[in-house]
C-alpha cells in the first residue's frame, strides 16, 4: 500500500532530477575534468556516489514514514492545562478540537487538507515527498535536505573546477556548450535553493519550531505586543536541547535518517515553562 505513494508526478520528477544530476556529474563533468580512471576522478566519483545514495535513502525514508496520526483515544488534559479559569479551559478544549476529524488533537498537531487527517507536530505537507512532514519523518526530511544540499554543492564545485580547467575553450561546439552551461546553471540553482531551505530548517530546529508555528508565532507576537506583553515560543527549551529533540541525543547518529528511537509519542512535548 505504501508503494502507492510513489505513483505521483512530483516523486517521479525528484527521481528524474536525482538521476540526471548524478549521471551528468559523474559521467560528463568528472569524466571530462579528471577522467574516471584516474585516482582523483574515481575518488570524486566515489564521494559523490555516497552523497547521492544517502540523499536517495533519506528521500525513500521520508516518503515511506508515516508522519504520525492522532491516537484514537486521545483526550486533551484540560484540567492540568495550567489555567484555573473555566473560560480559558473551554478555549483550550476548543483549540484542541479538529472539526474536520471530529476529534481532539494534541498540541502541535494540525489538520492536513491533503492527507485529510490531523498530523502530529505537523511542519508542512510536502508535494515532493507526497507526504506530510511531521513528528516521525521530520528528522529524515531534515537529513535529506542536508545530503541533497551537500551533494548539489559538491556537483557545483566540480562544474566550476571543470570550467576553469577547460578555460571555456569549446572550439565552437555550440550545442554542447549550451548543454554544459544549462546543466551548470541548473545545478548551481538547485544548490542555492536547497541551501536556503537548509538554512531555514536549521533556524527552525534551533528554535524547536515548525513552519506552521513560525507563522502562528508571528501573529501571537503581534497580539502580545499590542497588549504590552512579550511572546516566547512555548516549546523552545534552549538551543542544544531543541536540536537533540529532533536529531537525537547521540551526535554520531544525527545524520542517520532512520535513527529515531529518541522520538516520543508526539502527544506531549517539553515546554519552556516546565524546564524553568
Ligand atoms: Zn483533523
Ligand atoms: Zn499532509
Amino acid at each position: 500500500m505504501k508503494c502507492e505513494k510513489f505513483v505521483a508526478f512530483p516523486i517521479f520528477s525528484v527521481f528524474l532530477v536525482m538521476g540526471f544530476v548524478y549521471l551528468v556529474t559523474v559521467f560528463i563533468f568528472i569524466e571530462d575534468w579528471k577522467g574516471l580512471r584516474s585516482t582523483a576522478g574515481s575518488l570524486n566519483a566515489m564521494i559523490f556516489t555516497v552523497l547521492a545514495s544517502l540523499s536517495l535513502l533519506s528521500f525513500l525514508v521520508c516518503v515511506l514514514t508515516d508522519p504520525g496520526g492522532v491516537p484514537p483515544a486521545y483526550m486533551p488534559d484540560i484540567e492540568h492545562s495550567g489555567d484555573s479559569d473555566p473560560v480559558a479551559k473551554k478555549s483550550v478544549a476548543h483549540l484542541s478540537h479538529c472539526g474536520k476529524c471530529a476529534a481532539y488533537k494534541p498540541p502541535r498537531a494540525h489538520h492536513c487538507r491533503v492527507c485529510r487527517r490531523c498530523v502530529l507536530r505537523m511542519d508542512h505537507h510536502c508535494l515532493w515527498i507526497n507526504n506530510c512532514v511531521g513528528h516521525r519523518n521530520y528528522k529524515a526530511f531534515f537529513v535529506l535536505v542536508i545530503y541533497a544540499t551537500v551533494a548539489s554543492m559538491y556537483s557545483s564545485i566540480i562544474i566550476v573546477l571543470w570550467a576553469f580547467q577547460k578555460e571555456f575553450n569549446f572550439n565552437g561546439r555550440t550545442p554542447l556548450k549550451i548543454f554544459y552551461i544549462t546543466c551548470g546553471i541548473m545545478i548551481v540553482g538547485l544548490s542555492l535553493t536547497l541551501g536556503t531551505l537548509l538554512s531555514w530548517h536549521i533556524y527552525l530546529i534551533t528554535q524547536n519550531m515548525t513552519t506552521i508555528e513560525y507563522y502562528e508565532g508571528k501573529r501571537a507576537a503581534w497580539l502580545a505586543r499590542k497588549s504590552g506583553q512579550n511572546y516566547r515560543h512555548p516549546f523552545n527549551v534552549g538551543g542544544y536541547k531543541n536540536v537533540t529533540l529532533v536529531l537525537g541525543p547521540n551526535v554520531m547518529k544525527w545524520l542517520c535518517p532512520t535513527a529515531v528511537n529518541h522520538i516520543k509519542d508526539g502527544v506531549d512535548f517539553p515546554t519552556a515553562r516546565e524546564s524553568l
